[in-house]
């Protein structure tokens, strides 16, 4: 292949254009060359290697011909207007397949559409099945403007596909293309790649809501502004997301970069200006570096974004890659992307249960279901792993669904004096069906409401108290007893157990697992089970491990407790014959 047509394909490649869609503003201009002409078919093609290709095509039924038999390849290798008056007289055409057969062309008029740089991608034409003797001058001329017009579109769409509309900075496609392109040209031993977030994501939506759109593009303008001054001829700026930028280095030492990182966030620490009003937010960066990170360099960008999400867990200002939490997230990633299909599984999930000991006459009054995942490649993946990946999703309602339905099954075998709890999360207390579905699903297994317990984590309350509220106040209208999960452990302010409607505590394992050696933990275990009865609240100790804790808190009046040694959670089977043991 000569080399003009090496480049002239790499051209049409990075045009982007084919095999798209079709679009409207293209086939406006098809339309209007086919109106003018008075001619049935009109087309944009593209060259291809091997085939022509239709961007735009009014009149064929087909979206490509193979290269050899198109008109078009002739087109291009004229600067202008290429005329085919009658196939049928023309030596190149009276054989070609498209005269011989349909669509039976006899009339052929093509401009080239020739880039910036002077490559023709290919054609616009119009095609008759008459001949014509004589072509129209002002036919040729308009057919001229149109091709003109056509280029026009293709370039504004480069621009804007590699330009984000309000920053005007290079967009994610650009960053990769670069990425890319620097790494063919060798040029560079290293390069980082440096993401940053200029606020965190709440603080932009409330930026968004109180200031409005006009004034939230005005700050990113002139974030776009203040960030660009750190651009030179190794550092180009890019816009990522709204308030996502990042930056590719380029031949820098390790203590440029970090100067430049210094740079960096100063500027974020600065206010910003939105509108009239500076505003400051809490940014973070994170940072990867080829080779010494990533050996793959389209792996960059990723790379500087799970450093970037190392820097927002841990609340620091920057991140630098780091492979361990890298495969932690993609772990993650993994099993929330795997979830959905052991939903689906019979095999993949399965629920424990384990008993609840009255303490006063050692009996055991009910059951905690405990969730279980046994993952076809994973093994087995902890609750504490995936249900805090799955809360904040719309999986975790499913996997509430999913439980409810396996526990209740289990239940139509149990004894009815038996209680079960349940483990709900926020996203069940504020989904509006959730009380409707679990009444149905209660009549669907006959289960009464005095055989249940719903337990709800205090941190979950505490992150929507009105809604959790309003939810807590129904399941408990329907009769179905609700308690307060890992108490103590919140963080929160214990005021809200004068809003919260619910039966009893459940004293978190942390106090409890060191009682009585742990003089601290056994001082705030007395005040949470004096707070329940200053509340007229049911109480229950979790992490009871040892006969010590177990004595002790049967010394101090302790309702009801659950812990390994009484028992570990335990499959349907062994409950039983753990009870028949006792
Ligand atoms: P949780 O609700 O606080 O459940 C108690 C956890 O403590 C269980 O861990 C249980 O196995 C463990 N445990 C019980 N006794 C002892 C003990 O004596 N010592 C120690 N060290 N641990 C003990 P598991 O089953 O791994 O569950 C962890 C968490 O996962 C649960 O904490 C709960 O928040 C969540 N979870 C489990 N199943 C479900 C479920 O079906 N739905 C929801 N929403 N969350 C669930
Ligand atoms: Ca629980
Ligand atoms: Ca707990």
């Amino acid at each position: 292949m000569p080399i003009d047509e090496q480049k002239r394909l790499a051209a049409l490649k990075s045009s982007k254009l084919l095999d798209t869609l079709p679009e409207a503003s293209f086939d406006a201009l098809t339309a209007l060359a086919q109106k003018i002409c008075g001619t049935p078919i009109a087309l944009i093609t593209l060259l291809d290697d091997s085939r022509q290709w239709f961007k735009s095509n009014i009149g064929l039924p087909i979206s490509q011909t193979s290269k050899d038999i198109s008109f078009c390849r002739h087109t291009i290798r004229n600067d202008s207007v290429f005329v085919v008056h009658d196939t049928l007289n023309h030596h190149d055409f009276k054989e070609n397949p498209l005269v011989t057969g349909a669509p039976h062309i006899r009339f052929y008029a093509g401009v080239p559409l020739i880039d910036k740089k002077g490559y023709a991608l290919g054609a616009l034409c119009v095609i008759d099945t008459e001949p014509r003797e004589k072509v129209n001058a002002t036919h040729i001329k308009s057919l001229i403007d149109i091709a003109s017009l056509v280029i026009d579109q293709i370039n504004m769409r480069l621009t804007y596909g590699f330009l984000d509309p309000i920053t005007e900075l290079p967009n994610r496609l650009k960053l990769q293309h670069d990425i890319k392109s620097t790494f063919q040209k060798q040029s560079s031993e290293r390069f980082d790649v440096i993401i940053a977030d200029l606020a965190r994501h709440e603080q932009y939506t409330s930026l968004l809501q109180s200031l409005g759109h006009e004034n939230s593009d005005r700050f990113l303008r002139s974030a776009t502004e203040k960030l660009s001054k750190t651009e030179n001829k190794n550092v180009t700026v890019y816009n990522l997301a709204v308030y996502r930028f990042a930056w590719l280095v380029v031949d820098h030492t390790q203590e440029e970069v970090n100067a430049l990182l210094a740079q960096i966030q100063d500027y974020l620490q600065e206010p910003f200006m939105c509108g009239p009003l500076p505003v400051t937010f809490d940014g973070v960066i994170g940072v990867a570096t080829y080779p010494n990170d990533i050996t793959e360099p389209n792996e960059l960008i990723r790379a500087a974004a799970s450093a970037l999400l190392d820097a927002k867990k841990n609340h620091i200002p920057l991140a630098h890659y780091d492979v361990n939490n890298d495969r932690s997230q993609q772990r993650s990633f993994q099993v929330l992307c795997d979830l959905p299909e052991a939903l689906q599984s019979t095999e993949q999930l399965y629920m424990l249960y384990q008993p609840k000991i009255d303490l006063q006459n050692n009996t055991c009054v009910g059951v905690e279901a405990l969730l279980r995942w046994r993952h076809p490649d994973l093994g087995m993946i902890p609750p504490d792993e995936f249900i805090v990946l799955a809360e904040h999703t719309a999986l975790m309602t499913q996997i509430t669904d999913w439980v409810i339905n396996s526990v209740f099954k289990q239940m139509t075998y149990w004894d009815k004096k038996l209680t079960v709890a349940i483990n709900i999360s926020i996203e069940d207390l504020e989904s509006p069906n959730f009380v409707s579905k679990l009444k149905n699903c209660m009549q669907q297994y006959q289960i009464t409401a005095e055989r249940l317990e719903l337990e709800i984590t205090e941190t979950a309350f505490m992150e929507n108290p009105k809604e959790a509220t309003k939810t807590i106040d129904e399941i408990k209208a329907l009769g179905i007893a609700v308690s307060i999960d890992d108490f103590g452990t919140g963080q929160s302010n214990i005021s809200y157990l004068k809003h919260i409607n619910g039966d009893s505590l459940k004293i978190d394992k942390v106090f409890i697992q060191q009682i009585p050696n742990d003089k601290k933990d056994a001082l705030l275990t007395l005040a949470i089970l004096n707070i329940a009865e200053t509340m007229n609240l049911g109480v229950i100790a979790e992490g009871v491990e040892t006969k010590a804790a177990f004595d002790w808190l049967v010394d101090k009046g302790c309702q009801l407790a659950q812990g390994y040694y009484m028992s570990k959670p335990l499959t349907p089977k062994q409950f039983t014959k753990w009870l028949q043991e006792r």
